[in-house]
């Protein structure tokens, strides 16, 4: 079967035919590649086609795909069971790991996604201070918990309102959705409500609005602030988290965190997340304490065999010091190819994380992001993927490079962006 064949299937029986809304190419139109299989920085879709992977599956697949030993740790954890149910010697290790290499990690408690690390560390976060109130920026993406599925209120408004249909206005109206890079909102919102304010809840890098750096400042003051009105610092760094650095955003910015969120790399492609931070504020979670939290699934030894093989593997020397500079290289290609195309276009990355803009600036808020030509993106978009370049089916998600991206790869991307710009600024005429 060929891809519009599969999607014409899948679309009877799964709603829109995919498992997560962005795989179904609404943003970009057309049909998505339906992947049989992947190797390095390669997919490979049901026809045969190839593409150089540029989602890395939403982030985790930070060495590449199919990674030998990621591969075969995997395999020797599935001949010794799937699943216990019942705590394992590898649970220990991570967590271990983790509290070494993150900042403000003391305890980690182990889950299957980044949804349910970020809901448990709102609901610990308001079962700790005892208050309802949250925080989170605009354009930042915590999962799909009802309390996170907020956006601003309009006009004088200054409750959340629902995101989605089904999240009760009840629900919503705890969560104050402020503009992100905005320390001013900020202050302003905890002077009129500081001690009722549970937690701030923050992409450190935002990455689901595509990608816009903290400005100066704003991670410390946010620090700042929370300590000052006894809120929770949440950093989720289900996307950040080993992926702009070992350390995260947290050491890459140097903020230390009340809470910190993992996900995506932490699993190395396996259903892996985490949630963690000061001792004194996990040890509200049950069994220790009144805050409820569990998974049948949770710290499950396939997933753990795949997370711990990638970290073995992201802890070898200079690893992040070559991701990052083979995501420079790629944006500093495609800059220079824009510019000689005439588009409008800027790059930036941080790490193994990139955005691109077509616009003529990095942009520092969701009103930037949304001035963006998203019609030039869409056309860029299907131009590279017609040339076996696969980005984020929209212009609003990061991009990403593993350690598998090498200079052919890199030097074959900006090539077909070349091409792939030149009929963006054509057709736009
Ligand atoms: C992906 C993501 C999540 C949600 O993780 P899932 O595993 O998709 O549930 C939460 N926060 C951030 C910052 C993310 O990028």
């Amino acid at each position: 079967m060929n891809n519009a064949e599969l999607f014409a299937r899948a679309q009877l029986t799964i709603p829109g035919g995919v498992n997560s809304p962005v795989r179904a190419f609404r943003a970009v139109g057309g049909t998505p590649p339906f992947i049989r299989s992947a190797n390095g920085a390669w997919l490979t879709d049901a026809e045969g086609r190839r593409y150089i992977d540029y989602v890395g599956s939403w982030g985790p697949m930070i060495v590449g795909h199919a990674h030998p030993q990621v591969v075969s740790a995997v395999q020797a954890a599935a001949a010794a069971g799937l699943s216990y149910g019942a705590p394992t010697a590898a649970e220990v290790e991570l967590a271990e790991l983790l509290c070494m290499l993150v900042p403000g990690m003391e305890q980690v408690r182990l889950v299957s996604s980044g949804t349910e690390a970020t809901m448990s560390a709102v609901r610990l976060a308001r079962g700790f201070t005892g208050r309802d109130a949250i925080i989170k920026f605009d354009g930042c993406y915590h999962g799909h918990a009802d309390s996170l599925l907020v956006k601003a209120g309009s006009g004088a408004l200054t409750f959340g309102q629902p995101s989605s249909a089904g999240v009760p206005t009840d629900v919503a109206k705890h969560t104050r959705v402020l503009p992100y890079n905005d320390i001013a909102a900020v202050n302003a919102a905890f002077a009129e409500a500081g001690e009722r304010i549970a937690a701030i809840i923050v992409e450190p890098v935002a990455g689901n609005m595509n990608l816009v750096a903290p400005s100066e400042g704003f991670l410390a003051s946010l620090r700042a602030l929370s300590t000052r009105h006894g809120a929770v610092l949440i950093l989720d760094e289900v996307m950040t988290g080993l992926r702009v650095g070992l350390r995260g955003a947290a050491g890459r910015y140097g903020i230390t965190p009340d809470l910190v969120t993992l996900g995506k790399v932490v699993g190395g492609g396996m259903p892996l997340a985490a949630f963690g931070g000061r001792r004194d504020i996990m040890a509200c979670v049950a069994p220790l304490g009144p805050v409820y939290q569990a998974g049948t699934l949770s710290g499950n030894p396939l997933a753990l065999a795949a997370g711990l093989a990638t970290l073995n593997l992201v802890q070898s020397p200079g690893f992040y010091e070559r991701l990052e500079e083979t995501a420079r290289t790629l944006t500093a290609g495609l800059v220079e190819a824009a510019r000689q195309a005439g588009v409008p276009f800027s790059a930036q990355s941080i790490g193994g994380m990139f955005g691109l803009y077509f616009r003529s600036s990095a942009p520092r808020s969701l009103a930037e992001v949304l001035a963006c030509d998203t019609a030039a993106f869409n056309r860029f978009f299907h131009a590279m993927l017609a040339q076996g370049v696969y980005l984020a089916p929209s212009a609003f998600e990061a991009g990403f490079v593993s350690s598998a991206h090498g200079e052919v790869e890199i030097e074959r991307t900006i090539e077909a962006a070349s091409q792939a710009f030149r009929t963006t600024a054509r057709d736009a005429c």
